[in-house]
């Protein structure tokens, strides 16, 4: 589904990425963790273009995207992207929200993606809020349709980054158990979390990122039973 190699990101003399090199399988929960300023989220945003590497060479799905001739808007549209602050449409209701990019980018029918909306706000619980505005709802609300939403453009693969961080606690598991939900449907998922729970539970490789590099990875379990490197261990010794 993904694959990744030599990956640098520099912004200007600060170096971010600096060789990352990764493979995600079809299916695959890729769990992403470090301390904060290590380049997690930049390596998720140059996995949907959001940032262009510096060096390397990102493939999705077979097909080069790091290539300067691709088409930026088709390969984006592969894959869904949640973030930490919504990022909902304030001045659109829910069902509005998840319609807009299927009818604008997709060209789908409105009653076509109407109806998939409506499936999809079935599958995260909210059906009974299509006409409401994203003010009036809470936060883990406003996360579960930012959801949906990226979701509404049928992608193949999922990148959540800290979706649940700038959550109060008790909507965490909310937001967790539909992103647990989509998992065990088998979507191909790349989530950067704090959530040490959800990582080992879910993930079916976890990277330990430091200072733009993967310093460890492997099974989840395994690593935070035993994690052999030392900023790993500092790492999980200060989260758990
Ligand atoms: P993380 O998500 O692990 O906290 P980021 O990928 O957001 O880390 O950031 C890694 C480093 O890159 C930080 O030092 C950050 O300040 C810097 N950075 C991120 N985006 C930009 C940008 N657009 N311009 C300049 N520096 C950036
Ligand atoms: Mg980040």
């Amino acid at each position: 589904m993904i694959q990744v190699s030599g990956l640098h990101k520099s912004f200007g003399e600060l170096k971010v990425l600096q060789g990352i090199d990764q493979v995600v399988e079809k299916g695959e929960k890729l769990v992403i963790i470090g301390p904060s300023g290590s380049g997690k989220s930049t390596f998720l945003r140059c996995l949907n273009l959001l940032e262009t590497p510096s060096e390397g060479k990102i493939y999705i799905e077979g097909e080069c995207i790091t290539d300067p001739k691709v088409n930026v808007n088709r390969i984006r549209q592969k894959m869904g992207m949640v973030f930490q602050h919504f990022n909902l449409f304030p001045h659109l209701t829910v069902l509005e929200n998840l319609t807009l990019a299927p009818i604008r980018i997709k060209n789908m029918a409105k009653d076509q993606a109407e109806a998939l909306a409506r499936s999809l706000l079935k599958k995260v619980g909210l059906l009974d809020k299509e006409r409401e505005y994203p003010s009036r709802l809470s936060g883990g609300q406003k996360q579960r349709i930012a959801i949906a939403r990226a979701l509404a453009m049928q992608p193949d693969i999922m990148l959540f980054d800290e979706p649940t961080s700038a959550l109060d606690p008790e909507m965490v598991g909310e937001v967790l158990g539909v992103m647990k939900e989509l998992a065990t449907e088998g979507m191909t998922m790349v989530v950067v979390t704090h959530e040490m729970g959800f990582a080992r539970e879910v993930g079916s490789k976890l990277l330990f990122m430091d200072e733009g590099k993967i310093l460890e990875q492997g099974d989840p379990r395994t690593i935070f039973q035993d994690p052999q490197h030392p900023r790993t261990r500092e790492f999980l010794s200060k989260v758990l």
